[in-house]
């Protein structure tokens, strides 16, 4: 019988993104110093991980290690409890070494794209051996990943990794709905997507736009875990941007204690994802148990 999740909720804020620009939303933080007072915001107003993309000063995507190590310096001081998930997407073309230079930080957890797509008018290409090669050097480091699926597809992809011994459980799953190419945020591909997780896996989905907040709730009384963030919307609702993360974080952490479930400081969130606790994490950040 269904009952009703009163798991508490582990919330992730994805404070930049690659896409999202100032003229979007003059709220988004760009520079290192920014991103560490917008991480810290969110922390503030429920957030458990900060999901890190970096950006030049010009606001380009950059993929440089300096860059990265700044931002996560500035989240680490400012935010020292928070949970930090650097992206290792982009660099499309500049091979997966360069692509995964944020690894060498050793941070706790990375994202990992498993498949191929359109987006809008691009492809964004992750080739199965540089899939495979990144997810080698994710655990090399001591990172625990995050698999976006942006289709239903990914999800077969990820099973065939796993059964070949490239991703180890638990597996942790990032369901993105409505992004334009993949998978739509119709409700009932939620709902077929966990049907298809194997179980003892996490879940977090996120709805693209406009759909976030509609995703958001569905995933809370599905008993998943959710992100918000500007990477995902510039807007607070239809006609407003957005005034910072953490307003989408409040508002969302808000409507999981309306529906029963508490929302996980960052160390419960440990706790939950199977992460190692803090106090075990060496002085380099690495897990000593990889
Ligand atoms: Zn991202």
């Amino acid at each position: 019988m269904f009952e009703p999740a009163t798991d508490p909720v582990v919330i992730s804020c994805a404070i930049t993104g690659n896409k999202t620009t100032r003229d979007m939303n003059p709220n988004l933080p760009l520079t290192p110093r920014e991103q560490g007072i917008a991480a810290a915001e969110a922390v503030t107003a429920g957030a458990s991980i900060i999901h890190l993309h970096v950006r030049e000063d010009d606001g380009a995507e950059s993929h440089a290690l300096q860059r990265f190590a700044e931002a996560v310096a500035e989240i680490q001081a400012r935010a020292p409890s928070a949970i930090i998930e650097v992206s290792t997407r982009a660099a499309i073309g500049e091979g997966v070494h360069y692509r995964g230079n944020c690894l060498e930080l050793r941070t706790e957890m990375c994202s990992l794209n498993v498949g191929s797509i359109n987006i809008g008018d691009e492809v964004f290409l992750n080739e199965p051996k540089d899939v495979r090669a990144l997810a080698a050097r994710i655990y090399q480091f001591g990172v625990e990943p995050e698999l976006d699926c942006f289709d239903i597809g990914h999800l077969e992809s990820i099973f065939t990794l796993r059964k070949a011994g490239v991703l180890r459980d638990p597996l942790r799953f990032l369901l993105v709905l409505g992004i334009s190419g993949g998978v739509t945020a119709d409700p009932r591909n939620l709902i077929h997507m966990v049907s298809l997780l194997p179980p003892g896996s996490h879940w977090c989905a996120l709805g693209i736009g406009r759909f976030q907040l509609g995703i958001a709730a569905q995933a809370l009384v599905m008993g998943g875990n959710v992100r918000v963030g500007l990477e995902d919307t510039a807007y607070y609702r239809r006609g407003e941007v957005a005034k910072s993360n953490a307003q989408l974080v409040e508002r969302v952490a808000r409507l999981a204690r309306e529906l029963g479930r508490d929302v996980a400081s960052p160390d419960l969130a440990r706790q939950l994802l199977n992460l190692a606790p803090r106090a075990t994490r060496t002085a380099d950040g690495a897990t000593p148990t990889h």
